[in-house]
């Protein structure tokens, strides 16, 4: 199998969503067992303990939701002040939905530690660079577009779930999962979209719904396991992109 022409690290990143914790833990031991790096980006307080057992594997970023009736706050101040008590520690995001502006961007460098923006999707293109943006502030922020994520995955007409569909990179392949659709294997949305109407707040979904909607073949699981066996030896966090600028 060949993600490229290059060995090129592998960044495997997390949006958690108010996910369940039994679908993130499942995600972190099958990235603890075989000592791959990833990054998480927290919505809320669930799981972020148990993963910062690991600082030598995880890093803790922040996702902060910017969209109307955000249970984060209603101005972007009170967003990324919330999500910066929730992650004292971070200095890398991913805005939900990919919600971004370059006032958001702005305030980010100007009120938070911030450094790193991976809130760029450029799906399936070939040799992404990270570059920095300057906004007038005291630091420029680096951004990092990433190129795969499962969600988009299940919706772009031509591709499946095989690893042959992630475009080669020269400099880093940085590759987006989210906790429930994984853990469920959820290959066209409906899993979730179920779950999610018997339970409109995804993370008290109880394990035995979920576990009754995992479905087996192709999918989201089977991909999340094996860019793991590519990753090996060959993994990074976010914070850790930032030499290659
Ligand atoms: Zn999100």
């Amino acid at each position: 199998m060949s993600l490229g022409k290059n060995e090129v690290p592998i960044i495997i990143t997390i949006d958690m969503e108010w996910a369940p914790g039994y679908a993130v833990r499942w995600m972190v031991e099958r990235l603890w067992e075989n000592s791959v790096k990833a990054t998480f980006f927290a919505t809320d307080l669930a799981e972020i303990d148990y993963i910062r057992q690991f600082p030598e594997l995880f890093e803790l970023g922040i996702h902060p939701n910017f969209l109307p009736g955000s249970d984060h706050g209603e101005t972007t101040e009170e967003v990324l002040e919330f999500c910066m008590k929730l992650v004292p520690e971070a200095v890398s995001m991913r805005t939900h939905c990919l919600v971004q502006s370059t006032p958001i961007l702005r305030k980010a460098l100007d009120l938070t530690p911030i450094e790193n923006d991976c809130s760029l999707l450029l799906p399936f293109t070939p040799n992404v660079s990270g570059h920095k943006l300057y906004l007038g502030a005291a630091r420029p922020l680096n951004r990092f577009p990433f190129v795969w994520e499962d969600d988009v995955t299940q919706m772009t007409p031509g591709v499946d779930w095989s690893l042959g569909c992630m475009p080669a990179q020269d400099k880093y392949l940085m590759v987006n999962f989210h906790p429930l659709t994984v853990y469920l294997n959820d290959a066209r949305g409906e899993s979730y979209r179920n779950l999610k109407k018997a339970n409109p707040k995804i993370g008290n979904t109880p394990k035995e719904a979920a576990d009754k909607l995992i479905s087996s073949g192709p999918g989201p699981q089977k991909t999340f396991l094996e860019i793991i066996a590519a990753a090996k030896n060959n993994s990074a966090m976010v914070k850790e992109l930032g030499g290659t600028l």
